[in-house]
This record gives structure tokens, C-alpha cells and sequence, in this order.
């Protein structure tokens, strides 16, 4: 088939699928690393990793040989019986988040619609028959019914709202990284949680002042209240520990994860610690697919090679030095409002929206993405090397300087 015979099968094809995403015009057949090649033979630098799925980039020979020793042996047994590989998760994943109990779903927003039920569990057990969650401005928590109502009112995420009313009820807004407003709720009796993203991604890379979590974790304990984190983007290493609450020495109630933990294998989960152990009883919850064998296998793989290779102190180290490099070489460049994030979480803000910069990156060979319309996020793989960096570096920041200079075709 030539290309201009490829190129209609592809587009009778895509017809066929409900039109939920705007992809962009590529596709891509191999990755190895940092690198994507697309049905052209072009290879691009992926500094999205599948929105911070592909921790270990792609082709990873650990998750590769996981998958296939696994897949040899048994995909899928149901949880009507035991999953020894599903007790070892649970219990490596406790270790790390120093928490002491793991139920295990297939994705983000599965992990949170756990945690908002968990939620409304410890407050039917406190008396409170109508539980409330806190959930902060600029919050993303999922597209199931109960996520899209925690996740916050922007105008892109009202979009995603609208038209899906009635939304089930029993959330409070209050804006993100101001625990005073958190505490300013500390009068009203129906309240059974607080569910916060440590850094909001979807938002913006919004980072919030430092000791925040340390101020809601204090804030919780005193009203009794469920510190639930929704670490499903910022977990796994992505921001320069296990999960980003660990920079501020607490623990949370309830912890979400799902993306980077399978590493491109969908798996989610949900911790918990304390009081919230004993919520979930047999019965109360449940998931056909979640922590099968083979999920299991490919996220093991994925915490014993961050573990090996001490990729947790390397993407540290190399977020710190492309946050620097992105400072230095945009310094004079007016457009640019800030530089910030955590490890390996990076967002560029600029004064203008600037979508049209992913598809002029994707013409130079790199992956990005915009978020919040005007900031650029980076989420690259964990296994970026130095030379990657500055090609990232220089590619971006000369496509940035050109976009605010009204050169941008
Ligand atoms: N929570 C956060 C913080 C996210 O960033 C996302 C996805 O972007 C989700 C939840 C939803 O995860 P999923 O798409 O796996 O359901």
C-alpha cells in the first residue's frame, strides 16, 4: 500500500473511534529509551513519556522480560484467589510509603473514586451522614462521574463537566496551596476528608508554598479529617522521591497512584494508613481486573529498577539541572513568567496561551505538552540522560524565545 493508500485506511479507521481525543497527526511503532520513532521512520525525543507513564521510558529490557515471563506463565486469575505477586506489590509499595495497606485498580481515576468512598466511610463511622470532601481549585482527579466532580472548575475542566449533571454531590471547593482556607472549614461538622494532588499537573504544574501538606496534615489530625493525596501523576519517583509528599516528612490517610507504577502496563492503587486500614471490608469494594499478575509483574519491575538504578536521585538531580539551564538561557526573555516544578515534573509558564508550541516542538522532534493552555510541562521518563537533556534544553528554549517574540508562524 502506498502512502496516500495508507494514509485513507488510516482515516476510515479512525473514524470508527468516538472522537474523545484531539489527538495530534502521528503515530508512532517503536520507542527505545527517551526515544519514539513514528511510521515515517522520524524519531523524536518524548519529554511527556505518555503523560508520566513511561518512567522507565520505552523498551525497558525490566518490564519487557516481566511481561514476557509472565505472560508465559498466567495473565489473570480474578481476586476470588490469592495474587502472591499482588501481596509483593503491596507490600513493596507500603514499604516505600512507609503506609500499611494497598487495594489495586486499573487506573487514576479508579484509585481516587477508592479514596473518595473511603472518605465517606470514615464519615458515615463519625456520625456524619452526609460526608463532604475538600477538594482544591485547579484540581484534576478523573473522568468517572464521582473524580469529575472533585476535579475543580476551570473553564477547561467545567467543559469536561458540562453535560454530565447530575454529579454526585459532597464535595467542597477552596482555592489550592492555601491551608488557611482549608482550616476556615474547621467549623462545619460534615466534613470527612481533604483530597489534594501534592503538585497539581493537569492545573498547571501548580507547585504550592512550601509546608503546605505539613499544614493540612496538622489541620487533619485535629478535625479528624482523611489527608488523601492524589499522587497518580506525582508519584513513583516523578518528582524526586518515592511520592511528593515524602519532601515535606509527613504521611497521608489515603494515598493515590496509578501511571508511573505500571509503567506503561495500566495499574492503580490506593494506600492507606492508620484508621483509614480498616475501612474497605470484604465486600465493600472490588475490581475484576485489578492487580492481576501480569500488572503486577510489570509494576514490580518498575520499583525494583527505580530502586537499582537510584533513578529517585537521579531525575532529582536532572530536574534541578534543566530547571537551571531553562532559567538561564530564558532569563531575558519577557514572556516567560516562571520555571518551576519538582524532580522531573517541569512547567514553563508563559504570559500568553501557547498551545501551537507542542505541534511546532513535534516538528523539531520533541514531545511536549501545554497545560492549563499557557504552561509548557515537561514529564519526561526518569532514565533521561545528560546529552537528552540538552538537546530538550536548547530545542524548547529556542522554540519559546521565537513564540514570544511573535515569530511563530
Ligand atoms: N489524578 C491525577 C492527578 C491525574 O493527573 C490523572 C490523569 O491525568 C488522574 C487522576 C486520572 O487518571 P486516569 O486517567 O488513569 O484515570
Amino acid at each position: 500500500m502506498g502512502h496516500d493508500g495508507a494514509f485513507i485506511f488510516h482515516a476510515m479507521h479512525e473514524s470508527k473511534l468516538i472522537p474523545t481525543y484531539n489527538r495530534q497527526p502521528v503515530a508512532f511503532t517503536h520507542g527505545e529509551g527517551a526515544w519514539l520513532w513514528d511510521e515515517q521512520g522520524r524519531r523524536y525525543l518524548d519529554a511527556l513519556a505518555g503523560i508520566a507513564v513511561c518512567v522507565l521510558g520505552h523498551n525497558h529490557p525490566r518490564i519487557t522480560a516481566a511481561i514476557q515471563e509472565q505472560s508465559a506463565r498466567l495473565l489473570h486469575t480474578s481476586n476470588l484467589y490469592r495474587i502472591p505477586l499482588q501481596e509483593e506489590l503491596g507490600a513493596l509499595l507500603c514499604k516505600h510509603a512507609q503506609m500499611d495497606a494497598v487495594f489495586f485498580g486499573n487506573s487514576g481515576a479508579e484509585a481516587n473514586e477508592a479514596a473518595i468512598k473511603l472518605a465517606r466511610l470514615h464519615g458515615h463511622r463519625r456520625g456524619i451522614s452526609n460526608p463532604k470532601i475538600i477538594v482544591m481549585d485547579g484540581a484534576f482527579h478523573g473522568r468517572t462521574l464521582a473524580t469529575l466532580a472533585a476535579t475543580a472548575n476551570t473553564k477547561a475542566q467545567a467543559q469536561a463537566q458540562a453535560g454530565f449533571e447530575p454529579l454526585p454531590e459532597g464535595f467542597i471547593r477552596v482555592p489550592f496551596g492555601d491551608a488557611q482556607a482549608v482550616h476556615a472549614h474547621a467549623h462545619n461538622a460534615d466534613i470527612a476528608a481533604v483530597l489534594v494532588e501534592p503538585i497539581q499537573g493537569e492545573g498547571g504544574v501548580r507547585v504550592p508554598p512550601a509546608g503546605y501538606l505539613r499544614e493540612l496534615r496538622e489541620i487533619c489530625d485535629q478535625q479528624q479529617w482523611l489527608l488523601m493525596l492524589d499522587e497518580v501523576q506525582t508519584g513513583v519517583g516523578r518528582t524526586g522521591a518515592w511520592f511528593a509528599h515524602q519532601h515535606e516528612h509527613i504521611t497521608p490517610d489515603v494515598m493515590s497512584l496509578a501511571k508511573g507504577l505500571g509503567g506503561g502496563v495500566p495499574i492503580g492503587a490506593c494506600l492507606v494508613a492508620g484508621s483509614a486500614r480498616d475501612l474497605f471490608g470484604a465486600g465493600s469494594h472490588g475490581s475484576t481486573f485489578g492487580g492481576n499478575p501480569l500488572a503486577c509483574a510489570a509494576a514490580l519491575a518498575v520499583l525494583n529498577t527505580i530502586k537499582d538504578n537510584s533513578l529517585i536521585a537521579h531525575s532529582s538531580k536532572l530536574g534541578e539541572l534543566i530547571k537551571d539551564q531553562f532559567r538561564t538561557q530564558l532569563s531575558d526573555v519577557a514572556g516567560v513568567t516562571e520555571v518551576r516544578g519538582c524532580g522531573l515534573m517541569l512547567g514553563i509558564e508563559l504570559d500568553q496561551p501557547c498551545p501551537v508550541l507542542v505541534d511546532r516542538a513535534r516538528e523539531q522532534g520533541l514531545l511536549i505538552n501545554v497545560a492549563a493552555s499557557n504552561v509548557i510541562r515537561l514529564l519526561p521518563p526518569l532514565i533521561l540522560e545528560p546529552p537528552q537533556t540538552d538537546l530538550l534544553v536548547t530545542t524548547l528554549a529556542a522554540l519559546i524565545r521565537e513564540f514570544c517574540a511573535g515569530d511563530t508562524p
